[in-house]
């Protein structure tokens, strides 16, 4: 089967096997040597002035972010269940929020970031995805913190880039904050948690809040090459051999490569009468919304041995999700295409002509 959620995504033989060796202690010059060479990996993927492993899933990163980061008030992005999240950590902790909320289908607009940052002083934090899972929308990040700055310049910017890390490249000059999940473009088992960090978040942090996920004690300690609890050790050797496999061709040459590759994904299933959903489709995963997606999905599991996501919440039974992060080979992506094409046949929609595989393989083949 193959697996095509946007996460978690299949981890590469050569990383299953690095993450297969016997157990090592996490107080060692063994494990020191190799968390320092994930982490200097780390830094060419982040572009940060610091960076931070947690050993917990996304969500742990998120809940860092929200209470090292903000003194005052946050203003949240919600434009799908990640968006939502956020919100809902900041609840959970008793921080003041603003909730900016759009369809899951529609990125934020610059402008109502700036109105909402005018009419509240007391705002202090902005939390957003660069890519939002729910709909597979991309938000203009960037945009939005560049603007943030001119407006407030002390603002910290918290960027979710659980879906966008090490599927594209990410400006960081106005992202205080730079989020990554291990179990989606990292390509690695979940449990593993990174935060890129500017040197204004860090003084921000101070002294840092909470216990576990105190990112003052973590910087503290990882500075030296060690953490601050128990390091998820067999994840680290995971981090370490799959930043090496990617940095063999450069970054660079991932990003271009998931570009096209999601661009021909695109474009093969637009060919076969099928709709993109979001308005501005983010480069890590294509979604489609369709009155059949249910029973395409379905298909593509038990007929064409083709794992994608579904929707969740009022997008259940409405969309799917085929994911684009990581390492996949083209053939793969066209047979997932074509496996679409070949539901929509069964499904008496459309004669199956095989025009799936052919624009996909126009496209990224530049035929
Ligand atoms: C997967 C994901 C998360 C984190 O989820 P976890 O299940 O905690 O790893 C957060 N944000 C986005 C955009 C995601 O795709």
């Amino acid at each position: 089967m193959l697996l095509f959620t946007p996460g978690p995504t299949p981890v590469p033989e050569n990383v299953r096997k690095a993450m297969a060796d016997v157990t090592i202690h996490h107080r060692t010059p063994e494990f020191e040597a190799i968390f320092e060479r994930a982490r200097a990996l780390l830094f060419r993927l982040f572009k940060t002035d610091e960076v931070v492993m947690l050993s917990s899933s996304g969500t742990g990163a998120m809940e860092a972010a929200v209470t090292n980061l903000t003194a005052t008030k946050i203003l949240t992005v919600n434009a799908g269940k990640f968006g939502e999240r956020f919100g809902k950590i900041a609840v959970a902790h008793g921080i003041a929020n603003v909730e900016l909320k759009y369809a899951w289908d529609t990125p934020a607009k610059v402008e109502d970031i700036e109105a909402a940052l005018q009419a509240d002083s007391d705002i202090d934090a902005i939390a957003i995805q660069i890519s939002e899972s729910a709909g597979g929308l991309r938000h203009p990040v960037e945009k939005i913190a560049a603007a943030a700055k001119v407006i407030r310049p002390g603002i910290m910017i918290i960027a979710d880039g659980i879906t966008a890390v090490g599927v594209e490249p990410i400006d960081v000059t106005n992202i205080d904050c730079l989020i990554a999940g291990s179990q989606k473009a990292l390509m690695l088992p979940p449990g593993l948690a990174i935060l890129g960090l500017s040197t204004a978040a860090i003084a921000k942090i101070g002294s840092g809040k909470g216990y576990y996920l105190n990112l003052a004690s973590e910087i503290k300690q990882q500075r030296k090459n060690t953490t601050a609890y128990t390091a998820a050790t067999t994840l680290i050797i995971g981090l370490e051999a799959i930043l090496n496999e990617i940095d063999e061709s450069g970054f660079d040459a991932l990003y271009t490569v998931t570009e096209k590759r999601a661009k021909a994904t695109r474009e093969a299933l637009k060919a076969i009468g099928l709709h993109i959903y979001p308005n501005t489709p983010a480069a890590s995963m294509t979604t489609i919304d369709d009155a059949n997606a249910s029973e395409i999905r379905t298909m593509l599991k038990t007929e064409f041995g083709v794992n994608v996501a579904g929707g969740q919440d009022h997008l259940k039974g409405k969309i799917f999700r085929i994911n684009q992060m990581g390492l996949i080979e083209p053939y793969e992506s066209a047979w997932v295409v074509n496996s679409v094409e070949l539901a929509l046949h069964r499904l008496g929609r459309r004669d199956y002509d095989a025009t799936a595989t052919k624009i996909f393989n126009e496209v990224f083949f530049g035929l």
